[in-house]
């Protein structure tokens, strides 16, 4: 029978609010063979998420989700079957966690300047210690009321030319493939049809990146629509791109997206698990 893959989600480490014990225990319950834990700049949560899919006996692959600044948009970059002990990719990951640290500080500058006060020592405290995300910074401005949802907060205050914007300065797409590869991994771009840019820059970015040596497209996401699947099907056989699937998955309070709850990949993608052994869910590496 075939395996079920979801190779995009986040925990605590980063702005999910799952642990990663609680995570992968739901990602079992819902039927998921093969999961990815892929946290924003962060793998803290590997460890954890790897002894607890040893005891829920389904495979865990060790990933993460890179912040890319391409041109003057974010663009986000999936490492799956890296190792985080990789210190190139490590020493990559703490210079984003250190603009991420110097961002939300400015994010709580500028919001309050907006007249909105204590949200970066709130966002800090939901962050408990690991990266703080504009997701934190969203939670405390929809519970006091700023807007009616966390989808109505980045509108107004989160998103580029609002308030409370910082723009980025994450990795370059070059930086991101190279800690990716050195650390063993495969490059995928994350969630490609939500990214509000024309056809001719999508594909732009997709040419720049297989130039840079990259492998795959995340063609089913929790945040596609069926016709983007489709779509982005048909961009990854034109670029030669294997095909992943992530639900992108948060934590239960987003009820639009559930662990392995996804479409099938699209006919005549090329699953990036084609190459994995089937048993243990990693990448079989050729014997040297
Ligand atoms: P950051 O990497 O800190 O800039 O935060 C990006 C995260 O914010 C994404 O990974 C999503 O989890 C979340 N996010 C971005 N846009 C939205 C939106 N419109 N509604 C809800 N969450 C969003
Ligand atoms: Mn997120
Ligand atoms: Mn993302
Ligand atoms: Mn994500």
């Amino acid at each position: 029978m075939d395996k079920h893959y979801d190779l995009h989600s986040h925990s605590l480490a980063s702005d999910g609010t799952l642990s990663p014990t609680a995570l992968v225990q739901r990602a079992a319950a819902a039927g998921v063979d093969v999961l990815a834990l892929t946290d924003h700049d962060d793998t803290s949560g590997i460890a954890e998420a790897q002894q607890a899919a040893a005891a829920a006996a389904i495979a865990l692959v060790p990933g993460v989700e890179v912040s890319v600044t391409w041109g003057r948009q974010t663009v986000h970059i999936v490492g799956l079957q890296i190792d985080p002990t990789s210190s190139l990719l490590q020493q990559g990951l703490a210079r984003l966690r250190e603009f991420r640290n110097w961002r939300a500080e400015e994010m709580g500058r500028r919001l309050a300047k907006h007249g909105i006060h204590g949200a970066y020592e709130a966002a800090r405290e939901k962050a408990h210690g690991r990266i703080i995300s504009r997701t934190h910074f969203a939670h405390f401005l929809a519970e006091q009321g700023h807007a009616a949802s966390v989808r109505d907060v980045f509108k107004s205050f989160l998103k580029p030319n609002k308030p409370g914007h910082v723009p980025g300065e994450w990795a370059t797409l070059e930086e991101a493939l190279g800690w990716i590869h050195g650390a063993g991994g495969e490059a995928v771009i994350a969630h490609p049809a939500r990214y509000s840019m024309t056809a001719s820059k999508r594909r732009k970015l997709l040419g720049e990146f297989v130039e840079l040596g990259g492998e795959g497209l995340e063609v089913v996401s929790g945040s596609h629509s069926r016709g983007d699947n489709f779509s982005m099907a048909q961009l990854a056989k034109l670029f030669s791109l294997k095909a992943s699937a992530g639900s992108d998955f948060h934590g239960p309070e987003n009820p639009w997206v559930e662990l392995g709850r996804l479409q099938p990949l699209p006919d005549g993608c090329v699953p990036i698990w084609s190459d994995w052994s089937a048993a243990t869910g990693s990448l079989a590496r050729a014997a040297v």
